[in-house]
């Protein structure tokens, strides 16, 4: 139990501070309840833990933030500037209604908006204490924020980009015939914190007809020769901020004849959304860029999910890169860009790169080759 590792580092007070100031300024009159997790992260410094005892940062319209945090739990919040940000730690023990406190805080407020991901546990007990109050998701408005990621943040998704392509360039090491997916995924697992992570969130090794479901994880299965395989891996960095990258290799000579062909117009697709991106086209049209390619080539109906997806203190957050996201993209901005190609029962393939909108165009955080990489 008693790991002295360090405690991740925290951003300086003056940011922390100044994102407390816009997210009741985007609030505009509404209360805020942030649930631990990324957003409590993004605006205190730590994530904390969600449990059946509520913790929680309440924002009101008017007056001083407070965490409102049972007794046990308060360490856990221990070396954060939280006097400094001017946050008042409200500690409760066993015994006492927590939703009280928080609806005391929030006082009159009509509407309360809470983090997406708190559960509902929470979310009905918060009800109960405040009947007159509307309640609302937090996402639209905390996302307005956290969409568009300073110089430090995207430093971090920087480091966390060059941490995961050392990763592949190693695959080689471990992606051999006779190994199952598992025993890969170990040492692909292990050597993403050796590279530099804090630890590893995923480890994706699909191979040969498993490479044809996205989201696969790792199975028993023995990896062939003539395996197409698709490696999708990421973690966070110390500073929370997390790396996403797909590479797809094959092991020696692919057994289907199709797969150049078809890996050559994934390819040309996956550049065509990135060479598109800059401040001011919507995140559909990158969407768009990759599939037409995809779609021209015939291959529409194998390409199963958006193109990409908005990367931060969490894997998947906004801005969400589909049709139908009118969203125009802005400088800071950051996403996968991720088309794939899926035969089902037989092989896929993806490539993914986090990109970052800069002041005119994009800055791939990604640097690995996007060849298929033939071992
Ligand atoms: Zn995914
Ligand atoms: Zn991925
Ligand atoms: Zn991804």
């Amino acid at each position: 139990m008693a790991r002295h590792s360090a405690l991740p580092p925290v951003p300086d007070a003056a940011v922390l501070r100044a994102r407390l100031d816009r997210a009741r300024a985007t609030a505009a009159g509404t209360g805020l309840v942030i649930a631990p997790g990324s957003d409590l992260r993004y605006l205190i410094g730590r994530a904390g833990g969600s449990f059946e005892r509520l913790t929680t940062l309440v924002i009101p319209a008017d007056g001083a933030p407070a965490l409102i945090v049972p007794k046990l739990e308060a360490p856990g919040f221990d070396g954060l500037p939280l006097a400094d940000l001017g946050v008042e730690v409200v500690t409760w023990v066993d015994s006492v209604d927590p939703y009280r406190l928080a609806a005391d805080r929030l006082g009159g407020s009509e509407r309360v908006a809470v983090s997406d991901f708190t559960p509902a546990l929470h979310v009905l007990g918060l009800r109960e204490a405040l009947p007159k109050a509307e309640q609302v998701l937090a996402g639209p408005i905390v996302r307005e924020l956290r969409m568009r990621k300073d110089a430090a943040e995207i430093d971090a998704l920087r480091k966390a980009g060059a941490a995961i392509d050392r990763v592949h360039a190693r695959v080689g090491e471990w992606l051999r015939p006779g190994r199952t997916e598992a025993e890969v995924g170990a040492d692909i697992d292990a050597a993403i914190v050796e590279e530099g992570h804090a630890e590893a969130d995923f480890v994706i090794v699909g191979s040969g007809p498993n490479g044809a479901s996205p989201h696969h994880a790792l199975s028993g299965r023995v990896i062939e020769a003539g395996d197409v395989v698709v490696v999708d891996i990421g973690g966070p960095v110390a500073e929370g901020y997390n790396s996403d990258s797909t590479r797809t290799y094959a092991v020696g000579t692919p057994r289907d004849a199709d797969v150049s062909a078809t890996y050559a117009v994934l390819q040309q697709a996956q550049q065509a959304a990135v060479d598109a991106v800059r401040p001011g086209v919507t995140a559909e049209s990158i969407d768009a860029a990759a599939r037409d390619v995809i779609a021209g080539a015939g291959f529409g109906e194998y390409f199963i999910h958006r193109t990409g997806h908005g990367i931060g203190l969490d894997v998947h957050e906004d801005p969400y890169i589909v049709a139908g996201n009118d969203l125009a993209l802005e400088p800071g901005m950051a996403f996968s860009i991720e088309p794939g190609i899926y035969q089902a029962g037989r092989w896929g393939a993806r490539i993914e790169d986090i990109v970052v909108v800069t002041e005119d165009g994009v800055e791939p955080m990604n640097k690995q080759p996007h060849d298929l990489v033939v071992l």
